[in-house]
């Protein structure tokens, strides 16, 4: 399937404001047919850029004539049920999904005013039909065996980072059916925004965006219905922090995502939204951090002189020489070293040494496994784990 729908130039010389509701319609419809995770609508001096992100990079695939910009961000903003006669502000809202979108659970608008007009970007959230087992989500050996441990406790914080479209999503629901499965009867409680996987026997509460049931406030009136094991979505404040942190030390098993660049960064979060040290090193059991490494296209990888393989590109991976992603990950677990230099409010660069210090294998080591199998290259993993510091 071409990601150029409409570089045959049609639009762009035929474009004018009465097909821009068709346009955008399709423009839509085309970024799930091909499973993009964002639509990027970028105004320059001459155009508007029209991008899709696919296995997390973007791509352009539309250049749309100046004139009609506007009218393509106004019929967004009406999609969107944000002000069209607004443009000097940043906006936020969700489309409707229409049909023929069966897949997709979300979709949201933000808007955003720069100097050649605004610009907008849609992010679309899918339903994940498909469920994945805690082993097959991709783990290493070592990795799955001390996730395993973590979810057997009662109590306690497992906290996973990344930046937005590191599958975490997809780990949490692997290890709350992991937990369903290993204690059945348990009582388990998520709070999403919005819900992405629907897994049946957990009890899922969508946290309306924009609206009164904030993560805060859902949060508080649900430890009182006494779960045994919650997810919340993502901890976005210090106020969320603090009520995970003290759920996490009175009885429940807590599991939750943060974005962050590594698992050191992670906790000094913590510690900067006002968690006293001694609550972060007796409340968390581990922190995952992960990403995701686009998978070589099995259909015209080639292998090299060294053993490792390249992409080429090909048709079916749209001349990327890509097609799907894999995890990779590095986990830790707070020891008596780490906890003393957390205790003492220590920097990142202290946390980082008293890892490499024990062995820690990082999110690059972990990796390595799959430049040998052949599945990635080095470079991708490179270019992956080089951004880590960079959120
Ligand atoms: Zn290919």
């Amino acid at each position: 399937m071409a990601l150029t729908l409409y570089r045959d130039k049609t639009y762009k010389q035929k474009a004018q404001p009465g097909d821009v509701v068709t346009l955008v319609d399709e423009l839509l419809t085309k970024a799930v047919d091909v499973g993009a995770s964002d639509i990027h609508f970028e105004p320059t001096s001459a155009e508007l850029v029209v991008k899709f992100r696919l296995d997390g990079l973007l791509n352009v695939v539309e250049s749309l004539p100046k004139t009609i910009s506007d009218n393509v961000i106004a019929r967004l903003k009406v999609l969107g049920g944000l002000l069209t006669y607004r443009n000097d502000l940043p906006q936020e809202g969700r489309m409707e999904i229409n049909n023929g979108c069966e897949n997709v659970v979300d979709r949201r608008l933000s808007v955003f005013p720069t100097i050649y007009g605004q610009r907008a970007v849609v992010r679309i959230f899918y339903k994940n039909a498909q469920l994945t087992d805690l082993e097959q989500v991709g783990f290493s050996p070592a990795i799955y065996a001390a996730l395993k441990q973590t979810t057997c406790a009662n109590q306690g914080v497992l906290l996973v980072t990344g930046p937005a479209g590191s599958g975490k999503s997809t780990t949490l629901a692997a290890v709350l059916r992991h937990i369903q499965k290993q204690f059945p009867g348990k009582s388990i409680v998520t709070l999403e925004d919005p819900v992405e996987i629907r897994l049946d026997g957990v009890t899922q509460v969508q946290i309306t965006p924009f609206g009164p049931m904030t993560f805060p406030t859902a949060l508080r009136s649900l430890l009182r219905q006494d779960p045994q094991v919650l997810m919340i979505g993502e901890i976005r404040d210090a106020e969320t922090a603090k009520i995970v942190i003290e759920a996490g030390l009175t009885g429940h098993l807590l599991m939750s995502t943060m974005h962050s660049g590594s698992a050191a960064a992670a906790i000094l979060r913590l510690l900067e939204m006002s968690i006293e040290p001694y609550q972060v090193t007796s409340s968390i059991s581990a922190v995952l951090n992960q990403r995701l490494v686009r998978r070589l296209c099995g259909k015209c990888k080639k292998q090299t002189a060294a053993g490792d393989c390249e992409p080429v590109g090909c048709d079916e991976c749209f001349g990327t020489g890509f097609k799907g992603r894999m995890l990779i990950a590095e986990l830790v677990r707070l020891d008596s070293p780490l906890r003393k230099a957390i205790l003492a409010r220590t920097d990142a660069d202290e946390i980082e040494k008293i890892l490499s210090n024990r062995g820690h294998a990082g999110m690059l080591e972990d990796g390595k496994r799959l430049v040998a199998d052949g599945l990635t290259t080095r470079d991708e993993l490179d270019k992956v784990c080089g951004s880590a510091g960079d959120i």
